[in-house]
């Protein structure tokens, strides 16, 4: 579904990919793994067209995606759910939820996903005429998620969900992208709570200083004794 080969990507002076190579296929769920500064946002940021590759190849269901703007990524199917929430604070959940079918025509395909993000998080129907800045860190979080799917997504590019949440919403965020992933839809996921990712993922990629250290299944890394001892904190 995804191909990413050589893809180096820079910040003006400063390269913050290093031809990177990666692929997700249809209906997996992959993570990528790396510290603080790793390179996950920027690559992110790359496969949906927020920032242009320097040098590389991007293809998607075999087309070349690396020259279109981050609005036709969407009509494709790229969708991005970006660190930090950015939901709109001051709109509603509504509002927020409605903007992210703003591409769609399909008004019943619409009303069908509307109903299905109001069921997977019946938060956000309590909330649903609420100020989105009025709701807590992880509600937004929800919002943020709920609002990709609204953008009938083929493959979500999902910037650290459990960020700044407490264990038992990680728990809960983790389960509803299980459930996401479970409905067919595609997933690469940026993540430092490894442990959490590699028990949901079917494969990983490592990122240090902007370059792919490791990949595997999630088995294969979850044995690793560089991921053990850098990412899930056990020490050989
Ligand atoms: P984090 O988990 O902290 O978000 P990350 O793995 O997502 O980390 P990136 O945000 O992709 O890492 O950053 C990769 C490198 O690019 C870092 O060295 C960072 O300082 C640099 N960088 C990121 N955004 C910019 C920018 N807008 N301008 C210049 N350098 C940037």
């Amino acid at each position: 579904m995804l191909r990413i080969a050589e893809v180096t990507a820079a910040y003006g002076p400063i390269t913050a990919l290093h031809q990177v190579s990666l692929e997700v296929r249809s209906g997996e769920l992959v993570t990528l793994l790396g510290a603080n500064g790793a390179g996950k946002t920027t690559l992110l940021r790359t496969i949906s067209g927020l920032l242009r590759p320097l040098a590389g190849r991007m293809e998607f269901d075999g087309r070349r995606i690396d020259t279109l703007a981050p609005e036709r990524l969407v009509g494709l199917g790229i969708v991005q759910v970006p660190e930090g929430r950015q939901i709109f604070p001051e709109l509603t959940v509504a509002e927020n939820l409605r903007l992210g079918a703003y591409h769609r025509r399909d008004r019943a395909g619409i009303r069908r996903d509307l109903e299905w993000v109001l069921t997977i998080f019946p938060v956000l129907r309590q909330r649903y005429g609420q100020m989105g800045g009025t709701l807590s860190g992880g509600e937004q979080q929800m919002l943020a998620i709920a609002r990709g799917l609204m953008a009938a997504p083929k493959l979500l590019l999902l910037d650290e969900p459990s960020l700044g949440l407490a264990p038992l919403l990680v728990r809960r965020i983790f389960e509803v992208i299980g459930q996401i992933h479970a409905a067919g839809v595609t997933v690469l996921m940026a993540e430092q709570n490894a442990a959490m990712a590699l028990s949901l993922a079917d494969r990983g990629y490592v990122l240090q200083n902007g370059a792919i250290r490791l990949s595997g299944s999630t088995a294969e890394l979850r044995m690793n004794p560089e991921v053990r001892r850098l990412y899930l904190g056990h020490s050989l």
